[in-house]
């Protein structure tokens, strides 16, 4: 089974604009970051506030982490996209259920696969 290709084309437009998103969040995230502000440096904070910045330098860590999962899942998702492959399970090449990848168009495995890897 093959997707038609009228569904390629709005997956590779969805996975695209996915792609920007991350990329927007992840340049905007680093702007947010106390750690990365060039004054802070040459700023005598008191203790308090560094510990604050410290906790939220954790926090956009954590969230950063998240983001570049998140843009590699998309990543892979739109190559497959491009070389044919979508919606095959990256582990027994079957086909995911349309169900799964309407509901995480990213999915690389199908729900079996999934479950047996969580084990
Ligand atoms: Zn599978």
């Amino acid at each position: 089974m093959k997707f038609p290709k009228k569904i390629l084309d709005e997956l590779q437009k969805y996975l695209s604009a996915e792609l920007e998103k991350i990329k927007k969040n992840l340049s905007s995230l680093k702007l947010q970051d106390p750690f990365s502000d060039p004054d802070r440096l040459i700023d005598n904070a008191a203790s308090d506030t560094e510990a604050k910045e410290e906790s939220s330098h954790e926090r956009m860590e954590a969230l950063e982490k998240e983001l570049k999962i998140h843009f590699e899942e998309v990543k892979q998702a739109l190559e497959r996209v491009n070389r044919g492959t979508y919606g095959k399970c990256f582990s027994c090449k079957k086909m995911i259920d349309t169900d799964r990848l309407g509901a995480k168009p990213t999915a690389l495995y199908c729900v079996e696969c999934e479950r047996k890897k969580e084990k």
